[in-house]
């Protein structure tokens, strides 16, 4: 079968590899009909996750089950599903909890060595371990594009938005325009705030996110918290959720929210370790949440959200490519070129 291989540094190769089979009871093999490239792929394409080399790519994908082990309960063949980007147990101390992204026996598709030797989704076939808690069911009428994301980046744009605490009449800064940006200013304005800002320095995601309702700012031009703040009274917003990861971006987050507020971070963090403002936090009474996504508890009520139309999410799909294309997606992907890619095996 093709299958998308990272070969080093901004180098992917679609190749043969051998085919993707059952070897675990709770293992389902699905024929992907549409995978993503996604930002954290950017990460092992960028030579920066030890042990991707050799390793099939991609964690965004929907397809179709062809076989199941004896122990999956919930999928037969010739179902549609959309997969988590990561895979969960169901009956650990944390699943049980509802904790999925805690799960003792986690690992992400297409990350190689580094987390959990699962398969690549960019391929035309990946075998999906426990597949019970990994899978959910795509709707009758709902179409491949549509329910793609609901297993990343819309379950990390809703977590992110739900997690920052949202009123009604909230004003709202999102920190970064790309793909989770965008899905989080759509989620975010699911719980009524009276005005959403988004800070970027490109002005064709502004641009984008300005058509969905945003208040652009554009940290280029601008110190985007001085004018965030001439735009509220001198306040600053109620709530900030920041989609970049890297740490100047997460204090842009801090410091654009008002006393009181809410700072939610699920950005990947591009260092480990940097100052936090613990007296700035204590005096101001803020409260900060960070974390990947915990995708299988929000994939039912997304798809549904998808299914009822309050939500868009292949809206922001700019690409529509061939799995054979995926070097070329990756390059344009990495330029900052594209919005959102998705490729067809
Ligand atoms: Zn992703
Ligand atoms: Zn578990």
């Amino acid at each position: 079968m093709k299958s998308a291989v990272y070969r080093g540094e901004k180098q992917v190769e679609v190749t043969d590899v051998p085919m993707a089979s059952l070897s675990n009871p709770t293992d389902a093999l699905v024929k992907v009909t549409l995978s993503g490239v996604c930002g954290s792929d950017l990460h092992i394409y960028e030579g920066r996750i030890p042990g991707t080399e050799g390793w099939g790519m991609g964690h965004e994908f929907v397809g179709v089950v062809e076989d199941v082990g004896p122990e999956v309960r919930r999928f037969k063949k010739g179902d549609r599903v959309v997969s988590s980007f990561f895979v969960a147990c169901g009956h650990c101390h944390y699943c049980i909890r509802g904790w999925f992204n805690q799960c003792v026996q986690r690992g992400a598709f297409g990350y190689g060595e580094f987390f959990g030797a699962l398969g690549g989704a960019q391929s035309e076939y990946v075998t999906v371990p426990l597949a019970d808690s990994t899978l959910e069911a795509i709707p009758d009428g709902m179409n491949d594009e549509q329910a793609i994301f609901v297993g990343d980046i819309l379950a990390t744009g809703f977590f992110a938005a739900e997690r920052a605490e949202i009123k009604p009449g909230d004003t709202v800064a999102v920190i970064g325009a790309g793909p989770v940006g965008l899905m989080a200013i759509m989620c975010a304005q699911l719980f009524g705030p009276a005005r959403v800002f988004v800070v970027d320095m490109v002005d064709s995601r502004l641009e984008f996110a300005q058509g969905m309702g945003a208040i652009p700012v554009n940290a280029k031009e601008t110190h985007p918290v001085e004018a965030i703040k001439r735009d509220t009274g001198g306040f600053g917003v109620d709530r900030s959720i920041e989609c970049v990861g890297v740490l100047t971006a997460v204090e842009t987050a801090m410091q654009v929210v008002k006393g009181g507020g809410t700072i939610s971070m699920v950005g990947i963090p591009n260092h480990s370790i940097g100052d936090f403002p613990y007296l700035d936090m204590w005096q101001r009474a803020l409260t900060f949440r960070a974390g990947w996504c915990n995708v299988q508890a929000y994939m039912r009520p997304l798809l549904d959200l998808v299914a009822a139309g309050r939500l868009q999410p292949e809206s922001i799909i700019s690409h529509r490519m061939k799995l054979d294309q995926a070097a070329a997606a990756y390059r344009m992907f990495d330029a900052r070129e594209a919005t959102k890619i998705v490729l067809r095996p």
